[in-house]
């Protein structure tokens, strides 16, 4: 699957071959706990890498988890049949005929959401995942209220059955007191559920790697299936053994030659204390790129041929300027990684973790994945 119809040199490949490979790397974490099934989370459009981008590389999950219909409807029309969650569930009343007619699961986490359920008219009872508010104090019942919520669903003729669901705050921390929080919850979660039936879903990514055991029947595996380290910088995606999912790339479009004195780009914050040789990259924070990474010191990580140097300055809206004075082969056209593999054709190329410029622009790989900008052309790669 090519859309490229772009002349500028930047784009965003997605690796099937990787997803495939974090989607074992997570069954197999699982494995240690008794095989609870996966969900792939594709909410934001699977992070921003697409939905019908990672389909054909995540379709071994057991089911798919996002937040929007339009996701839920993507999968449907790309022939996906089995399990689709919505994870905050209904938005209004209307979004339960769009549940009866996709055949969606779907989150209960209040009682409007109830009330528009014993309401809707539907041949096809479904299944829901009752939200407990175990102490991330965003969504869900209180422990208090939990009963009462489950006893009022699953008397309803629109029910067929009735899971369980949390989610953990702090499984991504590694201090003692991010690690007493999720034992916290975890038993918080266990006293509301103990002797109701159902299945039950608690882990993200990060509880699933490090806690599978307590991570319950259905894991929810975002970030790490795109090949990104959950708990970033206490391990990183190599510890973690997953491989990125998306290169971001692009190429040196000009070249330029500075003497002692000289700066870089607006607000001239970079300034050479030596010759140098910098060459200026096709990729600005209008394609997604974090514009603070031009505020860490001693600038972002950047693979230029494969050779690591870093971002000069401040990045532009279009472009930004990378250190090529030790890297004496590159130059003009010179191929650029913002973040992911070196060559990206090749699965065994050198990589440049999304974690490391996430870390350098002072935010997470998340932020930077759901970023990429609309104008970025993807291409699939096998
Ligand atoms: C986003 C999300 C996840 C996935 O989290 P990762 O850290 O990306 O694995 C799981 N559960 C819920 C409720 C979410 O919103």
């Amino acid at each position: 699957m090519v859309d490229v119809n772009n002349s500028r040199p930047i784009l965003a490949s997605i690796h099937l071959d990787a997803l495939r490979s974090n989607l074992v790397r997570i069954k197999t974490a699982t494995a240690l706990a008794g095989d609870a099934k996966v969900w792939a989370v594709v909410k934001a459009n699977a992070y921003g890498h697409g939905v019908r981008h990672i389909f054909e590389g995540l379709r071994a999950a057991d089911g798919f988890a996002c937040l929007d219909l339009t996701e839920a409807e993507a999968l449907r029309r790309m022939g996906w049949r089995g399990p689709i969650l919505l994870l905050e569930g209904a938005f209004n009343a209307r979004d339960l005929e769009v549940c009866s007619r996709l055949q969606l699961w779907h989150v209960i986490h209040c009682e409007a959401q109830i009330d528009w359920l014993a309401a809707h008219k539907t041949n096809e009872p479904q299944r829901v995942f009752l939200k407990l508010n175990s102490g991330m104090n965003r969504l869900g019942f209180k422990p208090a209220q939990y009963r009462a919520a489950y006893a009022r669903l699953a008397i309803l003729s629109q029910v067929a059955e009735v899971s369980h669901l949390t989610h953990y705050s702090d499984a991504d921390s590694n201090d003692a007191q991010g690690a007493a929080f999720v034992a916290r919850q975890w038993d918080v979660f266990q006293r509301a559920t103990q002797d109701l039936d159902g299945e039950c879903s608690l882990g993200n990514s990060a509880a699933t790697l490090r806690t599978a055991q307590r991570s319950g029947d259905w894991v929810r595996a975002g970030v790490a299936l795109y090949g990104a380290a959950p708990d970033y910088p206490v391990k990183t995606c190599t510890d973690w053994g997953l491989q990125p999912a998306m290169t971001l790339s692009s190429s040196v479009v000009s070249v330029q030659d500075l003497a002692v004195g000289d700066s870089v780009g607006y607000g001239s914050t970079f300034v050479a204390d030596r010759p140098m040789r910098i060459g200026t990259v096709a990729c600005g924070y209008a394609d997604g790129y974090p514009r603070s990474a031009g505020n860490a010191s001693g600038g972002a990580p950047v693979l230029v041929d494969g050779q690591r140097t870093h971002t000069l300055g401040r990045i532009s809206m279009d472009m930004l300027a990378v250190d090529l004075t030790h890297l004496l082969s590159s130059g003009f056209g010179s191929r650029v990684t913002l973040w992911g593999r070196a060559d990206a054709s090749r699965a065994d190329s050198t990589v440049l973790s999304i974690d490391e410029v996430a870390a350098a622009a002072g935010t997470i790989s998340y932020e930077l994945m759901c970023a990429v900008a609309p104008r970025v052309p993807f291409v699939v790669m096998e």
